[in-house]
């Protein structure tokens, strides 16, 4: 019985590729390299922690260390300003509306800043369908580490949550990868930060287009006849 589900927040909730890819870019360029990169190689290379995905683009880590400032603020300087256009994704308001009203708990899980989720969900008027943002207090914790596993960890803990009774909804392997380590079903979304493929890969419970999709995976998963609403 799903009583929680847990959401990404970049690529996820939030239709942010573009401004990603583009900002990505903007890194890119500022440490030499010409060719900016397409939304499909994007989906194709992006990996976390963030200094590996450049390391991979031929950067040696001693370099990206000490440039970590400048890259770090070229992303955000021109990330804010391009992902403040982004709408949510496709489904996100019906989808959480319709969990709320059965019952279900949604929460934020993300590498991102706490601040400004918080900010664009109170934009959007979501912020009420959320009981809780786990995320970062500043943008140098998002270069370090990957702590999106522990941060969910000690929630579930000390709100005596059991790994059965949650759904973790991601764009990317590492929520699939989270969930499998945890004992709680997956659901990755297409369209996001990762290629369909390197989703597959990773073998989630469940794959979805449209987050609309996830309440056809919740009613499944809870026994609850489809098509037939429960309020
Ligand atoms: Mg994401």
């Amino acid at each position: 019985m799903i009583k929680l589900v847990v959401f990404d927040w970049n690529g996820t909730l939030l239709a942010d590729t573009r401004a990603s890819v583009e900002s990505v870019n903007q890194v890119l360029k500022k440490l030499g390299r010409a060719e900016p990169l397409s939304a499909k190689k994007y989906r194709a290379t992006m990996t976390l922690p963030i200094l590996e995905f450049y390391a991979n683009y031929g950067f040696g880590r001693d370099y990206l260390k000490k440039s970590s400032i400048l890259i770090q603020e070229t992303f955000h300087g021109h990330y804010e300003r391009r992902a403040a256009k982004a709408r949510t994704r496709k489904g996100a308001r019906k989808t959480l509306s319709w969990l709320k009203a059965n019952g279900i708990g949604s929460i934020i899980l993300s590498n991102h800043l706490a601040s400004a989720i918080s900010l664009r969900l109170e934009n959007f008027r979501l912020a009420h369908l959320f009981s809780e943002v786990l995320a970062n207090p500043d943008i140098h914790s998002i270069w370090k580490e990957k702590n999106k596993m522990r941060k969910l960890q000690d929630y579930l803990a000390a709100k005596g949550f059991a790994p059965g009774e949650v759904m973790l909804v991601g764009d990317s392997t590492e929520e699939i990868e989270i969930a499998k380590h945890l004992g709680m079903k997956s659901v990755a979304i297409t369209d996001g930060f990762y290629s369909p493929r390197r989703l597959k890969s990773s073998s989630p419970d469940f794959i979805i287009g449209n987050l609309s999709d996830l309440i056809g995976v919740v009613k499944k998963s809870n026994g609850i006849p489809a098509g037939k609403k429960k309020h």
